[in-house]
């Protein structure tokens, strides 16, 4: 880390503490952020990453009494109003002599920060009116979309529904707050980084830091693990919510409720819940769009002769006319016993007659079937035996 860097982050504002907050505070917001943001918490979130190694970062300065002292030295003699004056050009005629090269003790032929460079890091100081080093504050963030899959019955996805609807999220662990431990007892501070929550190697003026392998970057070690999250410090949380589905909603659907998502952050608006919606086959009926299908057998002798057929409906029952001479496979259509739309308007009942052939036959049921035989025209089927003779 180079001394440009020291004068450009705000180690303060990472960590959320104030200037004057003791050794404690920092250590203890550090753990909180690093709890936050630990990579195994947040898998493929980057800024979560990055946050995590900027608070590492950070800690591995304010943790250490004599470089924070230097870090805020620096950091005041860079925001103070006296040097802005100095840089500008403007200049006191009393104020003290300012040769800036000194600051960072490679004297004149500091190349780095020679010239215009110069210009560019005093500019990104004091612009914005971030004199004082404050980094701004983040703004509000939407919450997370959530999806989630819900299965519903075939009625009540025809007729609409409103459920209940659990869903489940990360939140902290109510008992240990936190922190992994059992009620009653404390994590303990880390053997291998001391509590720092990162590990650091010095390389000349630069020095690198990585979270702690021991701690995993947290600073302490559970001992005797909380029983509610099992030393994680985390739990998942439920919330349950009335979710209406509207008349008509179909298998493989997917809606969208506009802000019952993840509450958003330092009052940024909520997230979307997206619902797959499942809908259970109905041992009756079938569905194309908004019309119902429903297969119905009937014997030769009604297809022949005709017959009123008494049919369900989702709501009741229908009364359908089967016309004298009805060939199998024809599709009655009760109108408007189908899924009621929006607008109003409903899809129709489609009613397939199946003829069916009997298995068995009675010895009555036999000789009377011959006799029918005999009075009846053979099939029409003059087309395909001209085929057969032909290929054959
Ligand atoms: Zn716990
Ligand atoms: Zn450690």
């Amino acid at each position: 880390m180079s001394s440009k860097d020291w004068i450009e982050k705000d180690f303060y504002a990472v960590l959320g503490v104030d200037k004057a907050a003791s050794a404690d505070d920092i250590k203890k917001a550090y753990r909180k952020v690093a709890r936050e943001s630990h990579p195994d918490h947040n898998p493929g979130d980057p800024k979560a990453e990055e946050r995590f190694k900027a608070a590492s970062e950070a800690y591995n300065v304010l943790s250490d009494s004599g470089r924070r002292r230097e870090y805020d030295e620096m950091r005041s003699l860079f925001g103070s109003g006296a040097f802005r004056r100095n840089a500008r050009g403007g200049g006191q005629p009393g104020g003290m002599p300012f040769d800036v090269s000194d600051m960072f003790g490679g004297g004149g032929g500091d190349r780095r920060f020679g010239g215009a460079g110069f210009q560019d890091l005093f500019s990104s100081i004091f612009s914005g009116g971030q004199a004082g080093g404050q980094a701004a504050p983040r703004g509000p963030a939407r919450g997370r979309d959530v999806e989630t899959e819900v299965a519903l019955d075939f009625g009540d996805a025809v007729r609409g529904v409103t459920l209940p609807l659990t869903l489940r999220a990360p939140g902290v662990c109510d008992t240990c707050h936190g922190n992994g431990a059992k009620p009653g007892t404390q994590p303990r501070t880390c053997p291998v980084c001391h509590g720092a929550g990162v590990t650091t190697r010095n390389q000349g003026s630069f020095s690198f830091s990585e979270p702690c392998r021991n701690c995993q970057g947290v600073g302490t070690v559970v001992e005797e693990k909380c029983p509610e999250c099992h030393g994680s410090g985390g739990v998942t949380k439920t919330r349950t919510m009335n979710v209406r589905f509207p008349a008509g909603v179909a298998d493989g659907q997917r809606i969208r409720l506009t802000g019952r998502g993840e509450p958003g952050e330092r009052g940024g608006p909520a997230g979307d819940l997206f619902v797959h919606v499942k809908v259970r086959p109905d041992e009756l009926f079938g569905r194309t769009g908004d019309d119902l299908t429903l297969t119905v057998p009937v014997t030769f002798a009604e297809a022949v002769l005709g017959t009123d057929l008494r049919v369900p409906t989702l709501d009741g029952a229908v009364t359908l006319r089967v016309p004298p001479g009805t060939p199998s496979g024809r599709v009655l259509r009760a109108r408007g016993k189908g899924v009621v739309r929006r607008d109003g308007q409903a899809g129709d009942l489609l009613v397939t007659l199946d003829v069916v052939v009997p298995a068995r036959l009675s010895d009555e049921a036999r000789t009377a079937l011959e006799s029918f035989a005999e009075q009846t025209p053979p099939a029409a089927r003059e087309h395909l035996d001209a085929r057969v003779r032909r290929v054959s």
